[in-house]
């Protein structure tokens, strides 16, 4: 069995800044982490590679050559190689050109029966990656799964929804997206760091992937950002007082009428309201 994690580099802090005039997400030379849900990804890999020998396990990633840390890093987490997709032409890409590139790699890997990926990553946090992929593979894709079976002809995916848990099965080859109650991801043993610090990550450039000009970069991404703002929190607090115990009612009431005004009474009258 042939699986590929697409796996992303993150900024290791939660205050991602973005350029107000391009929309674009400023990326200096600050602290890169593996997105800690690809971590998740990664280890279910390797959790499949121990009960199916034979696996092979692949980490992908598209970013700058930086990017070789994270594919380091899931290698001595038990991944078997890691593959490189940087260019300068892959620069200012959106979601869909993301995809669009992952999606020539795994083609090019060829003979793929699962491909995982993070339901989402810290910084751009769209939670497009994984489907859109799937969808230009033309496979089906399992999304905020929490538990995994896989058998060499299909998987047996339960995924999170709002109103409880929804069990599928799916044909291979299929993507799945996961979420963090998967698994547990142990920390990397330092023979593991021994052995990913040896690999030697290949890189693959439009040329490799046969991706023509206009298809990738800023060029070939449709996504405009039209405005980019932090949104302001603020709260407006007013107090309904009650001096008097026979001042209480009157507060009441007029705390139910704005309640009521606003929509936040429920239906069937639960707080007697
Ligand atoms: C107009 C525009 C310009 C942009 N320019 C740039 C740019 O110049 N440089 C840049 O780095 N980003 C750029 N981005 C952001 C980039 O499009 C997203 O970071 C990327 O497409 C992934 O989206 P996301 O972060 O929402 O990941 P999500 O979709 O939330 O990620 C979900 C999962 O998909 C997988 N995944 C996501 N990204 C990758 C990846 N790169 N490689 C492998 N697996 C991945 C991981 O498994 C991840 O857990 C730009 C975005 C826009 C809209």
């Amino acid at each position: 069995m042939k699986i590929i994690v697409l796996i992303k580099q993150v900024p290791g802090t939660a205050n991602t800044r973005m350029n107000p005039e391009t929309g674009v997400m400023i990326r200096d030379a600050g602290e890169t982490i593996l997105n800690p849900l690809d971590e998740h990804a990664v280890t279910e890999a390797v959790m499949i590679k121990k009960k199916h020998p034979g696996t092979e396990v692949i980490a992908l990633t598209m970013g700058p050559p930086s990017a070789q840390k994270v594919l380091r890093e899931a290698c001595a987490r038990g991944a078997d190689r890691g593959i490189l997709l940087s260019d300068k032409a892959f620069g200012g890409s959106d979601t869909l050109v993301t995809s669009r590139v992952l999606a020539a790699a795994i083609r090019k890997i060829g003979d793929t029966n699962l491909i995982l990926a993070g339901e989402k990553a810290t910084d751009g946090e769209t939670g497009q990656t994984g489907p859109m992929t799937a969808a230009l593979l033309d496979m089906p894709v399992l999304t905020f799964v929490h538990r995994l079976e896989v058998n060499d002809m299909h998987i047996i995916a339960r995924r999170m929804v709002e109103d409880g848990i929804e069990e599928i099965k799916a044909d291979l080859p299929a993507l799945v997206t996961v979420v963090k109650d998967i698994n547990n991801p142990p920390l990397p043993t330092i023979k593991g760091y021994i052995l990913a610090k040896k690999q030697k990550f290949p890189v693959w450039g439009p040329v490799d992937l046969a991706l023509e000009d206009g298809t990738m970069g800023l060029k070939g991404s449709p996504t405009r950002v039209v405005k980019i703002f932090t949104p302001k929190l603020s709260r407006q607090t007013t107090f309904y007082t009650a001096d008097t115990k026979e001042q209480l009612p009157g507060a009441a009431e007029a705390i139910i009428k704005v309640l009521k005004s606003r929509s936040l009474t429920e239906k069937g009258d639960r707080y007697g309201v």
